[in-house]
């Protein structure tokens, strides 16, 4: 027995509450069983129970031997004088009782519940659960998705939220900033994030109607015109971004940042970057269009792009491809764009404006977006659960990556469901 599982037991009352006693023999029922405390102070607070004829109201300690009381030195700490119950696994020292109602847990606790959780965390599986995902009923899966998707969220919008007030609230250039984070697929989303920051969005709108220029912007602030060209496109470029770094006294990023090793060439930070340009070319005003649009088949025209002709010969600057290929945004990108900026600033928005309508429809939206696929998801699969939708591949990345994979089963639904022992209708 561990501490955190008796205190899960308490909490979710999966002990027999019949014929509780105290160590003196007065029978306890539990009214209310209190809300855990997860900071300093009493395991459980404002409880409310009944011992004999008397109502108490106050706080629960939990503990697995009774003589862990004055071990902790609760008898002289004023935190602990509205404990009205103190509950053991084990009564392992009469003579040590505190003068509250002490009760012992061991014998009502179900064997099963401890055999189910030791099956959980004593496994080597992955996913501790696999192998009973088919016991837990719909409802209670598609619940616990749609609580890991707004934790998923929550976690993402917090920094969001820093950003949005660190550049005073405009919205166009928020949208600037993490689309950019987003075109480098997180092996290099840093430096594409601090090439964003390097270049104020108001420079960019003053030449967004032209390409070049826009390039010219983007490539030298990333650091990626610094080197003796050869050709004339890549030349052409330096020329052009030295007048307007002068202009606007820009300070480049160290080129050294990008990252190109282990890649595919269609994912190089150069391709991704010219796509990025011809982006911001198509849709200087893509914030006021991608609140207004919620559907998918809205949405992706505004995002579809490809980068201008020199990439369709290249995938760096100064070498030629012995196969020419069109540098498109391709399908599974636009949909990871709309995954991880778009229907997340949507919904950020929607919650500013407390437009509750406008959050449904960005939760919408990622459900319209198929489900994404890695190790992860294939895992998942294999056990029994299928992501419907990017919604549901969100929330299920989130599990793994947050619960299973720390073991945290009772922190979960599906968790609590198995150690319940709820049959699936
Ligand atoms: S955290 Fe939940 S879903 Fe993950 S393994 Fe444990 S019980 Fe299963």
């Amino acid at each position: 027995m561990q501490e955190k599982l008796l205190q899960f037991i308490w909490q979710h009352s999966l002990y027999n509450p019949g014929a509780l006693t105290t160590a003196t023999g007065e029978p306890v029922t539990i009214t209310y069983p209190g809300r855990l405390n997860t900071n300093a102070g009493p395991d459980f607070l404002e409880a409310k129970i009944r011992v004999g004829n008397t109502v108490l109201v106050g706080h629960i300690e939990l503990h697995i031997n009774n003589s862990d009381w004055n071990k902790h030195g609760h008898q002289h700490d004023a935190a602990y004088q509205n404990v009205i119950l103190h509950v053991v696994y084990n009564k392992d020292n009469a003579d040590e009782l505190p003068s509250i109602p002490v009760i012992e847990l061991s014998s009502h606790i179900p064997a099963s519940v401890i055999e189910q959780y030791a099956a959980l965390v004593n496994t080597t599986f992955q996913l501790p659960c696999a192998g009973r995902l088919d016991s837990i009923r719909d409802i209670t899966k598609e619940s616990w998705l749609n609580r890991m998707l707004a934790e998923r969220w929550e976690e993402k919008l917090t920094s969001w939220k820093e950003q949005l007030d660190k550049s005073a609230g405009d919205w166009r250039n928020l949208l600037y900033w993490r689309l950019a984070a987003n075109f480098g697929f997180k092996i290099n989303a840093d430096p594409f994030m601090a090439t964003a920051q390097s270049l104020p969005v108001n420079i960019l709108a003053k030449h967004h109607g032209n390409l070049m220029q826009i390039e010219a912007l983007l490539f030298g602030q990333a650091g990626m015109l610094e080197k003796d060209f050869e050709e004339e496109y890549p030349n052409a470029l330096k020329k052009e971004y030295a007048y307007l770094q002068q202009k606007y006294k820009l300070e480049p990023i160290p080129g050294h940042l990008w990252k190109f090793l282990r890649m595919r060439p269609a994912n190089f930070p150069t391709v991704r970057m010219a796509q990025f340009a011809a982006l911001v070319h198509k849709s200087f005003h893509l914030f006021s269009q991608i609140i207004e649009q919620h559907t998918l088949k809205e949405i992706l025209p505004l995002l579809e792009v490809t980068a201008s002709e020199y990439w369709t010969t290249h995938f760096r600057f100064d070498e030629v491809q012995e196969v020419p290929s069109e540098k498109k945004l391709g399908r599974d990108s636009l949909h990871n764009i709309i995954i991880n900026t778009i229907a997340p600033i949507q919904f950020l928005y929607a919650t500013r404006q407390g437009e509750s309508r406008l959050e449904e429809k960005a939760l919408q939206l990622l459900e319209a977006v198929p489900a994404e696929k890695n190790n992860i998801l294939a895992m998942w699969q294999e056990h029994g659960w299928k992501p419907a939708s990017a919604g549901h591949s969100q929330a299920l990345l989130q599990l793994f990556n947050n619960y299973c994979s720390k073991k945290r089963c009772l922190e979960c639904a599906i968790g609590l469901s198995i150690l319940k022992g709820r049959p699936k209708e």
